[in-house]
C-alpha cells in the first residue's frame, strides 16, 4: 500500500480531533517536524496527529497491515523520532492527560505529556517522582529508556518507578503491561522503545518531603567560572563527589556563557535541604571566586529550569554520554582549553560544550529487577555538540569524540557504559550489559519478531 492509500483509509477511522498532515510546505507540517535537533531530520510521507488511544491503535494497525514503517514522536528531543518519505510519524503531542491518584500515590501519563506537566500536576497534590533534566522532554520516552535525574538517589530512575503501561504491540493490539506480564514489564523499564508504542504509563510517586523540605522546595545554585579556573574547580568537585551525608546533584559544563556568548565553566547545583545547609555545602566553590554565584530556594516545579537553555528546539545538536565508575579531574583544564579553540575554529558553535555530572548522598534501596544496568556508576561524562552550520558537523563531532576519549582514558573499555536515552549506536552490551541483552533478545523474538519497533535486538 502507498502512503496516500494508508492516509485515505486512516482518515475514515480517526477521531474528529485527529488530523493527518501530508503537505511538507504547510505550516502545520513544518511545526510538527520541529525537533530538539535537526541532525539527520527527514521528511516523512505523513504526520498523524492522534488524539485518543483508539487513534493510535488504528494507525499502528493499518501501518503494520500495509507494511508502512512508522515512528512515534512525543517531546521530540531525540534523533530517532524521524523517518523518510517511505514512512509516517505518529505524533503524540496532542494526546496528553495527567491523572494523579493521591491516595494510591501514583500518576497516569498519556503519550504526549512532557516532564514539566507531570511535575506541576504532582506538586499541587504534594507529590513528586523521578523525572529527568529537561522540562520539555517526553515523560514516557524518557521513562521507558531509563530516566536518570537529580532525584535518582532519593527514589530511583523513572524506569524504577514504572508500575504498569498500556502498549500497542507489534501485532497491532493494545495490551496492559503489569505484574501479569512480568517479563514485558521488566523490558519496559529501560528498553521500552524496542517493544511497542506506549500509550500510557503509570508511575509510583512520593511525598514532597523526600526532597528534604516539607513544602517541596529545593535549593538551586549556579556558579560561573572563567576558563583558567577549570582545573582548580574540577579538583575541588572531585573531592565532593563521594559525599554520602548530603543529597545534591551537580552538572558542570565548559560551555558558552548564555549572556556573553564567551567560553566559561558553568556549575548548576541542586541541593535537597534548607538554604543555610546548601550554602554551607557549596561554600568551597564560592571561595574559588567565581565570576557569578547565585542561589535560592525554588518550588519543586522549577527544579529543571536551569536546563531550559539546553532544551530549546532547532539547530544541529548531538549529545554523547559515557558513564564511568571513577572520575579523573586531570584532563579537564586541557579539555576546557580545547573547547575555546573549537569555538574559534567553528564560530557557529552555540552553547553545548563538554561536561560531567554526579549526585551525592546515600542511594535509596531500589528493587533491582529492571533493565537499568548502570547502578554502580557514579559519574556521567558528556558532551553536547551544538552548531548552526551543517558543514561544521564533522569537525565539531570529531572533537567531541576525542574529548570523551580524553575524559574517560583512565577507565578500561569494559568499564565505560553508554545510555539508551542518548544512544542507539553504541553497542547494546555497553548500554545494557551482556546478561540483560541476552534476555532482551529472547523477549524481542517473542514480542516483535519482525522488528516493527526497530531491528535492534534481533
Ligand atoms: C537537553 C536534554 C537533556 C536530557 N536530560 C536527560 C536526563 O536528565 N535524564 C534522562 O534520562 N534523559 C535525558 N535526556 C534524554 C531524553 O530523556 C531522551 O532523549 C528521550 O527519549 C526524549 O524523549 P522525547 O519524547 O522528548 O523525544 P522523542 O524524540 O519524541 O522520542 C524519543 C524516542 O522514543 C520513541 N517514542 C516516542 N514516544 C514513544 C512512545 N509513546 N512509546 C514508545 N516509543 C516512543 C521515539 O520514536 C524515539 O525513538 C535529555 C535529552 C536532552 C536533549
Amino acid at each position: 500500500m502507498t502512503i496516500s492509500k494508508l492516509v485515505e483509509s486512516l482518515t475514515a477511522k480517526l477521531s474528529p480531533a485527529a488530523s493527518v498532515l501530508t503537505d511538507p510546505a504547510s505550516d502545520e507540517f513544518k511545526a510538527a517536524l520541529e525537533r530538539w535537533t535537526e541532525l539527520d531530520l527527514e521528511t516523512p510521507g505523513a504526520v498523524v496527529l492522534v488524539s485518543s488511544e483508539e487513534d493510535i491503535v488504528q494507525t499502528v494497525k493499518l501501518a503494520i497491515e500495509h507494511g508502512i514503517p512508522f515512528v512515534p514522536k512525543s517531546g521530540g528531543h531525540s534523533q530517532w523520532s524521524t523517518i523518510g518519505s517511505e514512512g509516517i510519524i505518529i505524533d503524540l503531542s496532542n494526546y496528553k492527560n495527567v491523572i494523579v491518584n493521591k491516595s494510591a500515590q501514583t500518576v497516569q501519563i498519556q503519550g504526549g505529556v512532557v516532564n514539566r506537566e507531570v511535575i506541576e500536576a504532582l506538586y499541587v497534590e504534594g507529590l513528586c517522582t523521578s523525572l529527568g533534566g529537561g522540562n520539555t522532554i517526553g515523560t514516557i520516552p524518557q521513562g521507558i529508556g531509563g530516566g536518570i535525574c537529580a532525584l535518582t538517589k532519593l527514589c530511583g530512575t523513572t524506569s524504577d518507578n514504572i508500575l504498569s503501561a498500556r502498549m500497542v504491540t507489534a501485532a497491532g493490539s493494545i495490551i496492559t503491561v503489569d505484574d501479569s506480564t512480568p517479563d514485558l514489564l521488566w523490558a519496559l523499564k529501560g528498553a521500552g522503545q524496542f517493544f511497542g508504542l506506549v500509550t500510557e504509563l503509570t508511575l509510583r510517586t512520593y511525598p514532597l518531603s523526600i526532597l528534604g523540605m516539607d513544602d517541596g522546595s529545593v535549593y538551586t545554585g549556579t556558579f560561573i567560572f572563567d576558563i583558567p579556573q577549570v582545573g582548580e574547580v574540577t579538583k575541588l568537585a572531585h573531592q565532593f563527589m563521594n559525599v554520602k551525608d548530603h543529597n545534591s546533584a551537580v552538572l558542570a559544563v565548559v560551555t558558552l556563557n548564555p549572556q556573553l556568548q564567551k567560553p566559561c565553566f558553568l556549575l548548576m547545583c541542586i541541593y535537597f535541604g534548607p538554604a543555610i545547609e546548601a550554602e554551607k555545602f557549596l561554600e568551597p566553590f564560592k571561595a574559588l571566586s567565581p565570576m557569578m554565584a547565585v542561589g535560592s530556594m525554588v518550588d519543586y516545579t522549577n527544579i529543571n529550569d536551569s536546563m531550559d537553555p539546553f532544551t530549546v528546539k532547532g539547530d544541529y545538536k548531538c549529545f554523547n554520554l559515557a558513564g564511568v565508575p571513577r572520575f579523573d579531574p586531570a584532563p579537564w583544564q586541557g579539555i576546557a582549553e580545547s573547547f575555546v579553540e573549537l569555538t574559534k575554529a567553528f564560530p557557529d558553535i552555540k552553547m553545548g560544550g563538554y561536561g560531567f555530572e554526579w549526585t551525592t548522598g546515600k542511594q535509596k534501596e531500589i528493587e533491582l529487577d529492571s533493565v537499568w544496568a548502570h547502578r554502580d556508576l557514579q559519574f556521567w561524562v558528556e558532551n553536547l555538540s551544538w552548531y548552526t552550520d551543517e558543514s561544521s558537523g564533522e569537525g565539531v563531532q570529531k572533537a567531541a569524540e576525542e574529548t570523551l576519549a580524553k575524559a574517560t582514558r583512565h577507565c578500561k573499555a569494559e568499564e565505560i557504559h553508554h545510555y539508551q536515552n542518548f544512544s542507539r549506536h553504541d553497542s547494546l552490551e555497553s548500554r545494557f550489559g551482556e546478561e540483560i541483552v541476552e534476555k532482551l533478545r529472547r523477549l524481542k523474538k517473542k514480542w516483535d519478531p519482525k522488528g516493527v519497533f526497530t531491528k535492534q535486538l534481533l
